[in-house]
């Protein structure tokens, strides 16, 4: 059992309603549990597949649900990375693993499953990319038409061919992601289609079992969660997850939730840092890690809260460093992703060197998604491949040039 609740005031709406904000105060609402009359069983728990639908106990879906294997995803020990930064217990979740290549499958295996269940038969999203990719996956799984906004010529190559090979109706808008979150939710709301970003309380909730496989991995909880914040759903997600494990008594503490944002596009850090109540958008945000080019984070009340409640913190990287840490993944550890994935690692690297990290933390960095997200970021990194006639001998001299 669960409704809707308010964050901010004290509305609450029931399980069924279609509604993405509070009609009474415009503020986001959460799912919210009567956890008193939830009973968890670990070991059921346990003989499932490590996945989003191991958790289905606190999860909101009722029917069968629309879903590709979400989730399930490695978590790598950081080794040679740990050692060269002076942390040991250093462990990066590799969400790029997931069908699309992003975390926002998780999102959308309950999203998409949720439209069904109230009886929805389109679905839309605004994107800078892996959500119209992700959105544009599940909807085909289910079978209903999707429609996605991105904002033109600011959409990583590979999400655009998978959203337009996956069927989405795909329209570019001259204007930044912001922008076309607006529009979106405005076609939503007046022509009856569900609307799947972040600000829809039903796709946190699959997001949030980032930090339940977490858990389940490390047969315990980090000291610290480390995150990319673009509209700032999954830190929020995580935590508001983890703290219904702490609520039902299965752990007894949480980590410092730790947001990395691009320094051309950071709103909340601003706001942690200056204590100020609720962040000043960004009006022209800017970063290469075009995942989290987002000036009017969506969630950041949620995300404030996140941070605030457990001592967490939240700092900014250059695109220099995001760059960096995205060729060390590669190249010291074998793990491919897309430049605001690297953020959350380079964002620890950046908080190592000001000593703001207790070296013996355990720390999870989320890499969020996959490096064949976008390939022309990488190319342009990259010297290109060294072109030779068929010959032993020149592949011999270019060898050991
Ligand atoms: C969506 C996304 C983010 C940002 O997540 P938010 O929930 O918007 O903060 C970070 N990295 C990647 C790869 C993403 O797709
Ligand atoms: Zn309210």
């Amino acid at each position: 059992m669960y409704r809707l609740a308010c964050v901010h005031c004290a509305a609450t709406y029931p399980a069924d309603q279609i509604v993405y904000t509070c009609s009474r105060c415009g503020h986001l609402l959460a799912v919210q549990y009567e956890l008193d009359t939830i009973a968890i069983d670990r070991s059921r728990w346990h003989r499932r597949p490590l996945s989003v639908w191991r958790y289905r106990e606190l999860l909101p879906v009722k029917r069968e649900p629309v879903t590709l294997q979400e989730g399930g995803t490695p978590l790598y020990h950081l080794k040679r990375l740990g050692e060269e930064l002076g942390l040991p217990h250093l462990y990066a979740k590799h969400e790029g693993m997931n069908p699309s290549g992003s975390f926002k499958d998780r999102g959308m295996t309950v999203g998409v499953s949720m439209a069904l269940e109230l009886g929805m038969s389109q679905v839309a999203c605004a994107s800078t990319g892996n959500t119209s990719a992700s959105l544009s996956q599940y909807a085909a799984k289910a079978g209903i038409p999707a429609i996605v906004l991105l904002p033109a010529g600011k959409v990583a190559l590979g999400k655009i061919a998978q959203a337009l090979m996956h069927g989405a109706k795909v329209i570019s808008i001259r204007g930044n992601f912001d922008r076309a979150l607006e529009m979106v939710h405005e076609l939503c709301i007046s022509h009856g289609i569900y609307l799947l970003n972040s600000v829809n309380p039903f796709r946190l909730e699959g997001q949030k079992t980032i930090g339940y496989e977490v858990v389940d991995q490390l047969e315990g909880v980090p000291d610290r969660f480390v995150l990319p914040v673009g509209n700032a759903g999954n830190i929020s997600a995580v935590h508001k997850g983890l703290n219904e494990l702490r609520t039902l008594g299965l752990i007894d503490t949480l980590p410092m939730m730790t947001g990395v944002q691009a320094s051309g596009s950071a709103p909340i850090v601003r706001a942690v840092h200056e204590e100020l109540p609720e962040v000043i958008p960004e009006k022209n945000p800017e970063t290469v890690a075009t995942a989290i080019r987002i000036g009017a984070p969506v969630n950041a009340e949620k995300a404030l809260v996140a941070i605030r409640a457990t001592g967490g913190t939240a700092t900014s990287v250059s695109d220099d460093e995001i760059l960096r840490m995205q060729r060390d993944l590669a190249r010291m550890e074998g793990i491919g992703v897309e430049p605001a994935s690297a953020a959350s690692v380079a964002g620890i690297r950046r908080l190592v060197e000001e000593g703001q990290i207790d070296r013996d933390e355990r720390i999870v960095c989320v890499v969020t998604g996959h490096l064949l997200k976008d390939p022309e970021t990488v190319i342009a990194q990259c010297a290109p491949p060294c072109e030779i006639d068929a010959d032993i001998s020149l592949l011999l001299s270019a060898l050991s040039s």
